[in-house]
């Protein structure tokens, strides 16, 4: 049943105020009732009962003035005595008559007439048998004459009193009855008020405890909801304010779990996406990799290309230049030039001899670095004393060294000793660097430093230092490129394949060591060789190795 909280609390307030209602009209009824009684009281009874005193004067007075009549003898007084009878009688009839309207019931109207009737005869009885009886007998004793009212007078006398004894009985049932109306309705009132506080009482208390209980299922149903329980649902135990409150909290409740379910949902699909985002991505940088490795490799194998072909048409100049000398030389001799001549005719020779000996250099190179190129070099493994080979290598360089007037210093620790390593390939890459230094460097000075490295396995650093022009850090890159050349311009001011570098490092690798360079431009350049010292290395079973 739907009875909402207002509802309840103004039928409460209805039923207080009906029991006030009925309470007042209760009291109120009851006071007119006191009233009324109270009015019979003041009007009725006392009016009566004072009547029936003052008849109850007039009756003695009459009384007396019978016996007044009676005692005096003058005719004067007699007469007066008469008189004073009239007035009474007269004063006894406005008595009567003023009584009569204040008769309430049967029970009085029937005393009161027999007042009447009893007046009446004492009355008669004075006039036709008293007044005549005391005139005919003037003397004598007036006993006899006042004796014989006496029976007239009591019943007068008993008439009065029963008149009297019904105006206190109504007087006395008037009191009862307002002491009777007053008790009830001190009863009532008192027992209205406490029933009026008792329901208020029962009304607010259960209504507010009710209330409170609710309120507080809702307080604790909330504050599971606001820690994320979204399950929770509140009982909707009536239809009033509270219960559509409750009901609108579970419906909120679940809207709540409604919206987080498809905000999960939501999410999942984030997820997804960003997942299958990621993977495009992941995708798309492989893509992008693989396209910057091809690019690279192209690149590289354009620069190879370009490298080669640049490499090719040295090559022919290198080869055509030494070619030129000797044929231009050999044709010199042949025209008879310098017949006679004996010695233009050996500078000729020496010339051809010394072209030949760069010719077959050069040649040399280029069989070795296709050898590499190949993957095969082949290796003779073997003890090498080192400080032997360092001067040998010293004393060829050294002409080299000095036409550019540069000094050639070695530093070697006396104790050097040997090394198990190609010695003919190790003077090689020595006597490239060493004259590649001598090359780009002018009245300088070349060092060449070997010393033992303190390092597991041992190892011996060669290091070619010398105060030349230098390398700029971004041609230090591809320096040991095959056919990769500084500056064509420098190359071509001094001889030079391009090659020496390259061959080096594959050499030094097959040795099992590293070639490296640091360099700064204008201030010199150090390549340093390192090669292990031979623990590593072991008699080779096969003098090939393979480089791929
Ligand atoms: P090449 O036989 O032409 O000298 P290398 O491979 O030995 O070929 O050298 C490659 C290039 O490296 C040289 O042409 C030169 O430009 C540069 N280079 C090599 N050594 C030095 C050095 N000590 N000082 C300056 N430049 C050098």
């Amino acid at each position: 049943m739907r009875t909402s909280l207002r509802a309840k609390l103004l039928a409460g307030f209805a039923i207080d105020l009906v029991l006030m209602i009925l309470l007042g009209w209760f009291a109120s009824q009851q006071m007119g009732r006191m009233n009324e009684r109270a009015t019979f009281v003041e009007q009725q009874t006392i009016p009566s009962l004072d009547t029936i005193a003052r008849m109850s004067t007039v009756i003695n007075r009459y009384q007396v003035g019978q016996l007044e009549y009676l005692i005096y003898s003058n005719p004067y007084d007699k007469d007066r005595s008469r008189q004073k009878m009239g007035d009474l009688e007269a004063e006894m009839e406005r008595y009567f008559a003023d009584y009569q309207p204040l008769i309430t019931s049967d029970e009085e109207q029937r005393r009161f007439e027999a007042v009447l009737v009893a007046w009446q005869r004492v009355v008669t009885a004075n006039y036709e048998r008293f007044i005549p009886a005391v005139a005919l007998a003037n003397t004598g004793s007036v006993q006899p004459f006042y004796s014989r009212m006496n029976p007239l007078y009591g019943d007068l006398s008993e008439a009065m009193e029963a008149l009297s004894a019904e105006g206190q009985t109504q007087a006395t049932s008037a009191l009862e009855e307002v002491r009777a109306t007053y008790l009830s309705a001190q009863t009532v009132i008192i027992g209205d008020t406490g029933l009026t506080i008792l329901i208020s009482a029962v009304i607010g208390l259960v209504l507010s405890g009710r209330i409170a209980l609710r309120i507080g299922r809702l307080t604790s149903a909330t504050a599971q909801v606001a820690a994320g329980d979204l399950d929770r649902q509140v009982e909707v135990v009536s239809r009033d304010e509270l219960g559509t409150l409750a009901q609108s909290f579970n419906q909120m409740v679940t809207s709540l779990r409604e919206q987080r379910s498809i905000l999960e949902q939501r999410n999942e699909e984030l997820h997804t996406s960003l997942l299958r985002q990621e993977q495009l991505t992941a995708d798309l940088v492989r893509g992008k990799q693989a396209e910057e490795e091809a690019q690279r490799a192209q690149a590289a194998a354009e620069a190879a290309s370009q490298a080669k072909s640049m490499f090719l048409a040295n090559m022919s100049h290198e080869l055509r230049t030494p070619l030129n000398a000797i044929l231009g030389y050999a044709q010199l001799l042949k025209m008879g030039v310098g017949a006679g001549d004996p010695e233009a005719q050996g500078c000729y020779l020496d010339s051809i001899l010394g072209a030949g000996r760069h010719l077959t250099s050069l040649i040399s190179n280029v069989l070795d670095f296709s050898k590499i190129e190949q993957g095969k070099i082949e290796l003779h493994i073997g003890p090498v004393e080192i400080a032997p080979l360092i001067h040998e290598v010293a004393d060829i360089v050294t002409p080299l060294v000095q036409q550019q007037k540069n000094e050639l210093r070695v530093n070697m620790p006396p104790d050097i000793g040997s090394m198990l390593t190609d010695g003919p390939k190790v003077r090689q890459v020595l006597f490239n660097l060493l004259s590649n230094a001598a090359k780009f460097t002018e009245a300088g000075t070349i060092s060449l430093e070997v010393n033992a490295l303190d390092e597991s396995p041992a190892m011996i650093e060669f290091a070619v230092i010398d105060t030349g022009i230098g390398i700029s850090a971004e041609h230090l890159q591809q320096l040991f490129q095959p056919f990769s050349q500084v500056d064509s311009s420098v190359t071509r001011r001094v001889d030079g394949t391009g090659l020496g570098l390259a061959l080096s490092r594959q050499l030094c690798r097959a040795l099992g060591g590293e070639i490296s360079v640091t360099s700064e431009p204008g201030h010199g350049s150090t390549f340093r060789v390192v090669l292990p010292v031979g623990d590593l290395i072991e008699e080779p079973a096969q003098p090939v190795y393979n480089l791929a």
